[in-house]
């Protein structure tokens, strides 16, 4: 492979104290290699990101942007940028340059070893706030159990993939998507480089604990049937207590001694556990029918208002 073009990705929401540095730096590094393109994916921002990016593009026009009607959210700017990207290998970083730029000859050169994905993994780093770090193995730690794709604990959507990767996520057609679990689950050749993770440099973070749970159940459900088959499970379970219950109930009123009218606890405490049980279970089911509600509605990922310098 002699000369190959490079593309970054960059889904940017309320980043306009970020992007202009980031691109700075970008082109610093990219400039070694034959020909780059950067593609920020707007994804609906508020502020002046959009702005920004406008001035980016006049000024170095390998800068291109596609900006969403809409906020989608920052897995399916990721999923646009791919779509659009016309480089050999294509990488993917946040806008808050909290992923190294400094990674990114690494990550091209372990590509041309031969890798078709090369991800990163975060080392633990305080730059990172307590709660985040926690709640973010949980996550890893629920995620793999409950989908049985190893998605490797602290991997972020900063990663290098290459054409072929970049060719099935064109193609999917899942509207509910987890790139994470779903890069992973894909297999070919995949290595794992690791970096220390920068503190965000401005603006704040937009993943909410509302986003962070909503992603983790879109990352569990979306992936198998596993809830599912835990609901099964625990419904066989609670029918076998009940059968052993029953059979003691039966005992005592058919040849027990005292008549004795006690029972109310037992019998409260029977019909609370179980209609929880029944709600939570039917909660799982719900979730499931909302899936393939969404999935059979068939919509778009998302919406481009404006894109800019992308011939096709
Ligand atoms: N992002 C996005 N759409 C959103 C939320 C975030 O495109 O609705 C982008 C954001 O601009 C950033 C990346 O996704 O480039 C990661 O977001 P953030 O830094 O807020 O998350 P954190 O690093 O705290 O997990
Ligand atoms: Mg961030």
């Amino acid at each position: 492979m002699s000369a190959f073009k490079v593309s970054v990705v960059v889904p940017s929401f309320n980043e306009e104290g970020n992007v202009s540095i980031l691109a700075e730096k970008l082109v610093k590094i990219l400039k070694q290699y034959a020909d780059y393109e950067v593609i920020y994916v707007n994804d609906a921002s508020t502020d002046k990101t959009l702005e920004k990016l406008k001035e980016l593009h006049r000024k170095n026009p390998k800068i291109k942007y596609l900006s969403f009607s809409r906020n989608f959210g920052h897995q399916y700017a990721l999923k646009a940028g791919i779509d659009y990207a016309t480089g050999n290998c294509i990488i993917s970083m946040d806008a808050d340059l909290q992923h190294p730029v400094e990674l990114i000859p690494e990550l091209i050169s372990r590509w041309q070893k031969g890798n078709n994905i090369v991800y990163t993994v975060r080392k633990e780093s305080k730059n990172q706030g307590w709660l985040k770090r926690k709640t973010s193995n949980l996550f890893y730690k629920v995620m793999r159990f409950m989908t049985g794709v190893n998605v490797p604990q602290g991997a972020a959507d900063f990663r290098l993939i290459d054409e072929k990767v970049a060719e099935v996520i064109r193609n999917t057609s899942e509207k509910i998507l987890f790139l994470r679990g779903y890069i992973t689950w894909m297999g070919f050749r995949q290595e794992a480089v690791e970096y220390i993770p920068a503190k965000r440099f401005s603006g704040k973070s937009s993943y909410t604990l509302k986003k962070m749970i909503a992603l983790a159940i879109t990352g569990i459900t979306s992936f198998g049937i596993m809830p599912l088959r835990l609901a099964s499970l625990l419904g066989i379970l609670v029918t076998f207590l009940g059968l052993i219950y029953g059979i003691y109930v039966l005992y005592m009123k058919l040849w027990g001694t005292a008549y004795i009218v006690t029972g109310w606890a037992s019998l409260l405490i029977t019909i609370l556990l179980l209609g929880g049980c029944q709600l939570f279970i039917m909660g799982i089911l719900g979730e499931y029918i909302g899936l393939i509600f969404i999935e059979t509605k068939k919509r778009p990922n998302y919406i481009i208002e404006e894109k800019v310098n992308f011939d096709d």
